[in-house]
Formats: structure tokens, C-alpha cells, sequence
């Protein structure tokens, strides 16, 4: 272990770069951490932010929340939308789509879960025959009406299964905490870092040099400054393992667009010959992206698709953006911490970016070296993070790897190729009997897992044996009057529009 024992409690942390991960984790130590540590945040509008990120999931609300934001005034200020879930369409088929909801399907009878229910009926076919999963979720069936509620608190009710996230301007939300935390102390310096201090014993961060020949010095550094990885990359030579094997796209064309239309209360993924495209609805705008595979296909054909597909005027030039998926082989090393773009990457494909610069702050609030660096802890944080990262990076594997299309050589090739031992071992144990056990400190839940699965058809081969006590006749009609009840339950919802028109309209 290299890590120093510190020789005095931390006084002063330094964060380096002010994209969506620096003024998170600012705001956060701000609000959460004692008084009498001083935290200064470098920026260099030279550089610049990689300025996407517009998608979020329910566990920023927890964020958020944590921070004492209220939301409505939240929504304003970012111009935000709710968000149910996220439509995959052409991921298992040409001309099949499925949502990824962010609330629960169904509800259990006779203790049996949801799942095993659908799952029962589906394998009893005929009349039987429950149509897709997708019927029977009332966060789907609000999304495809275009309508939105918070959900309720009654557990009985059906609507306390809806559950929400946001569709955010991600730069707004920079500036919005930017403000949260220098009126609660943390100082901003604007100016680009030009080289890093260490020591020479430790080889811990001491200070970074500015263009202007400051030096700002620190006991902890939240190296946040992006891609580039400023100090545990380039600094601490912290290697990246690269997961490009599993995860071929390594592009990116961004533009936002007009609103067209209502906002939907949904993001949206299409699948094309060479990766996907993202369409993301926003009060002001609508951000739409291409992520493609370098290997696949070109960027000519990629930005023709964007266009092609966006549905309002586009708003300015798209932007490529490079990048390959993978984490640093560790995220704290030393007196530094990687949160953000600097730690890794995985593809937006479900919003995970950001949840995972909130998970990153909250471990470190958990593991915070208010006494000093302890190699126990900053072992501990690495082994979550490192586990969290590999779980997100499974289950968005999951939907390439999950096909039936094989009609280009980017889809031949991720029909085929190998995937991480602890995949193969979900798709098997799930193909048996439709059994799925997320790990403890898994983002994804049961249910989305199941929502990929059953979405890009990965049927079961058989049930769990816990469904003989189930009797044919009145599971029909726990399944019908369900679905009547999730229809009824949907259509009596407001608008997405007139509700974000009633409690969070930007002026
Ligand atoms: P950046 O935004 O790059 O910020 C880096 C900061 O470091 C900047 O302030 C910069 O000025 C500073 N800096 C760097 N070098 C120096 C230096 N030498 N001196 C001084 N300052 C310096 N996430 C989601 O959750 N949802 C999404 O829908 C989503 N979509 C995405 C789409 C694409 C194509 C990409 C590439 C990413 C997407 N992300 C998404 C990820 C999301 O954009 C990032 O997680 C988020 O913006 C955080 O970025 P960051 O703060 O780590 O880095």
C-alpha cells in the first residue's frame, strides 16, 4: 500500500475542474461536510465543460434531497422535464420498441413476484397469453400517454408504483450549484492548471500550478477535471482498463434542436446500423445525440442519421465528442479522488453518468479522511465504486449483447461477441426460470433488468415452481382487471405539459 497515513487532520480540499462532477461535489461537501475545511474549485473557461448529460434517473432526486434543493424551484432553474423511463426502440428487432420503466410492473398475488406472474401466463399461452410486460406498468402506460404525476404515498394505490427522474440542462444545473456552494463558503478560481505539485516522499498532491504562476495547494484533491484526467491519470498515472471490447461505440455527435411538440415524459434510444440515437426533451430544447462505433461506421453516415432523425430545428453545430468506455484501475489513490468523466466512462445509454458522480460523493461523505487518509478506507471506496462501475457496465452490455439484429457488422458483432463471465451467468440463471438477483450495491434493480430482458426477448424456459399455487382462472383475471386498473389509473393523470405548466414552468 503506498498511501501515507496524513500527518494532521484535513484542513483544505481542492477541486479541480467545475463541470457537472466539480459543482456536484462541492455543493456536497458545502452542505455535508464540518465547518473549518476550506474548499476551493478551479475552472478554466479556456477549457470548458464537455457541456452533455441531460438525462438523469431517479437516484438524483435522493441527490438533491440531500442537498435540501426544492424541487420545483430545481426544475425551473434547469428547465427540466419528468422522465418515467427510456424507450429502446430497434434494439431487439427492426420495428420493436420497449420501455425501460422506472417504476414497478404490476403488483404480487399470493406473494409471488410480478414477473413470475406475466411469466406463468405467458408460458400457459392461448387465452392465457398476457400480451407484453410493457401492459402492465403504470409508469409505461402514463409515458405513451404523454401524461405525469408524482406518485402517491398510499402503497395499495397503484399510482405510489409510479417512479420519476428528470431531464435536465446539465450546464444549468452546473451554474445552480455553482451558487448553492459559494454562498455556502466554497471559493472559485477561474484559470487553467498548468503543471502538478507533489511530494517527493509521499508523491502526494501538494499543489497545482496556475497559468498565471499561482500555486494553489491542498491536503485532498477531487480531481474532476474530466476526460483528460488531469491529476489520477496523467498526474498519478493511474492506468485506464479500457472495456471497448464489450462496448464498441466510441463517438458521439450532439446538438440540441427546438421544442417540437409537447414534451414527452421519456427519454429516447433508437438503435441504427452502427450504435444509437438519444432524443431528450427539455423545456427550452430537445437534445439529440449519435453515438456510434469509430470501427462501424463513419461520421458522415452518423451525422446524417442525426439529422435525418430530429424531429425541431437544430440549434447551433453538432459536436463529436471521443471517448472509450472503461474506469481507472482505481478511483482514489493517494490524496486524490476521481469523480466524473476523470474515473470513467460508460455510454449514456441508461443516464448513468451522473448517478454515478452522485454515488462517488456520497461514498467519499461515508469514507470522508476528516483525520487523515486511511488505506482501509480508500480500499473500501475503490471496492464499491470498482463494483458499481462493472454492474452498470453489465447491464448496458446487456442490451447490445442482447440482439436479434444482425443486419450490419456492428450488430453481427454483438450478437457474437464474449461477454464478462458475470453477465453470461445473469442471462443463464434468468433463461432457467426467470430468476434475477442483483448484487447489494447494484444501480439496477430487479425490474429493469427484467425490462431489458423480456424487451429484447429473452423468454424464460420455464417458471419459478412457486407459481403452481397460482389458480388459472382467477390469475386471468388479477391479470385483466390489472391492466383495466393501470389504463383507468393513466388516463386520469394530468398531462405532462399542463403539469409542468402548474408547478415548474421556467419563466
Ligand atoms: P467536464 O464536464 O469535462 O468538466 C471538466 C472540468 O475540468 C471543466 O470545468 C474544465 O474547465 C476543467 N479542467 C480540465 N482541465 C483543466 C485544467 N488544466 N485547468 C483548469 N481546469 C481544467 N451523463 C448522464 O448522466 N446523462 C446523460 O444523458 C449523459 N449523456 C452524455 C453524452 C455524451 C456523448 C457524453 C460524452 C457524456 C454524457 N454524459 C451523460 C456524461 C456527463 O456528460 C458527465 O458525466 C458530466 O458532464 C460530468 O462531466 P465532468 O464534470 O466529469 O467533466
Amino acid at each position: 500500500m503506498t498511501t501515507q497515513q496524513a500527518a494532521a487532520p484535513l484542513s483544505s480540499i481542492v477541486i479541480v475542474g467545475g463541470g457537472t462532477a466539480g459543482w456536484m461535489t462541492a455543493a456536497a461537501i458545502s452542505r455535508m461536510v464540518a465547518a473549518g475545511i476550506s474548499v476551493q474549485l478551479i475552472e478554466s473557461d479556456q477549457i470548458g465543460t464537455v457541456g452533455v448529460g441531460e438525462a438523469t434517473i431517479p437516484s438524483l432526486r435522493d441527490f438533491n434531497l440531500a442537498l435540501g434543493i426544492n424541487e420545483n424551484e430545481f426544475l425551473r432553474a434547469v428547465q427540466g422535464t419528468f422522465k418515467l423511463g427510456i424507450e429502446f426502440s430497434n434494439w431487439g428487432n427492426v420495428g420493436e420498441r420497449y420501455i425501460h420503466p422506472f417504476g414497478k410492473y404490476g403488483r404480487k398475488t399470493h406473494g409471488i413476484d410480478f414477473h413470475q406472474i406475466w411469466l406463468k401466463q405467458k408460458h400457459r399461452g392461448g387465452q392465457a397469453d398476457p400480451g407484453p410486460i410493457d401492459d402492465y406498468s403504470i409508469s409505461i402506460a402514463a409515458a405513451r400517454n404523454g401524461r405525469f404525476s408524482r406518485p402517491v404515498a398510499n402503497p395499495d394505490a397503484i399510482l405510489s408504483a409510479l417512479n420519476y427522474a428528470y431531464h435536465i440542462d446539465a450546464g444549468r444545473y452546473a451554474q445552480y450549484l455553482r451558487d448553492y456552494a459559494e454562498d455556502r463558503g466554497v471559493k472559485r478560481i477561474e484559470g487553467k492548471i498548468i503543471s502538478v505539485e507533489q511530494a517527493p516522499d509521499s508523491g502526494n498532491i501538494t499543489a497545482v500550478k496556475l497559468e498565471d504562476g499561482s500555486l494553489v495547494d491542498g491536503d485532498f484533491f477531487v480531481d474532476c477535471s474530466g476526460f483528460r484526467s488531469l491529476l489520477l491519470g496523467e498526474t498519478l498515472g493511474v492506468p485506464y482498463i479500457s472495456w471497448q471490447h464489450w462496448l464498441p461505440c466510441d463517438r458521439a455527435f450532439a446538438v440540441p434542436s427546438a421544442p417540437s411538440g409537447r414534451p414527452r415524459p421519456y427519454t429516447r434510444a433508437m438503435a441504427e446500423d452502427s450504435g444509437w440515437r438519444w432524443n431528450i426533451p427539455l423545456q427550452h430544447r430537445t437534445g439529440n445525440g449519435h453515438v456510434f462505433s469509430s470501427a462501424h461506421g463513419d461520421e458522415d453516415t452518423a451525422l446524417r442519421k442525426l439529422a435525418d432523425g430530429m424531429e425541431g430545428q437544430a440549434i447551433g453545430e453538432p459536436r463529436l465528442l471521443r471517448f472509450v468506455a472503461g474506469r481507472r484501475e482505481k478511483l482514489w489513490e493517494k490524496n486524490c479522488l476521481a469523480i466524473g468523466l476523470s474515473g470513467g466512462f460508460i455510454e449514456p445509454l441508461e443516464s448513468t453518468s451522473i448517478h454515478l458522480i452522485q454515488s462517488g460523493i456520497f461514498r467519499l461523505m461515508a469514507l470522508f479522511p476528516d483525520a487523515g487518509f486511511d488505506p482501509v478506507e480508500i480500499r473500501e471506496y475503490n471496492r464499491w465504486l470498482i463494483e458499481e462501475y462493472e454492474h452498470i457496465r453489465d447491464f448496458i452490455i446487456l442490451h447490445y449483447r442482447a440482439t436479434e439484429r444482425s443486419n450490419t457488422d456492428f450488430w453481427k458483432y454483438c450478437q457474437t461477441m464474449e461477454i464478462p463471465d458475470s453477465l453470461a451467468a445473469k442471462i443463464e440463471l434468468w433463461r432457467g426460470k426467470g430468476r434475477i438477483f442483483p448484487a447489494g450495491n447494484s444501480l439496477f434493480t430487479e425490474e429493469s433488468w427484467i425490462a431489458v430482458l423480456l424487451g429484447q426477448n429473452i423468454i424464460p424456459h420455464s417458471v419459478d415452481p412457486v407459481t403452481a399455487m397460482l389458480p388459472p382462472e382467477a390469475t386471468d383475471r388479477f391479470m385483466q382487471q390489472l391492466q383495466t386498473i393501470i389504463d383507468q389509473a393513466a388516463q386520469s393523470l394530468p398531462s405532462h405539459a399542463d403539469y409542468i405548466l402548474a408547478n415548474c414552468q421556467a419563466e
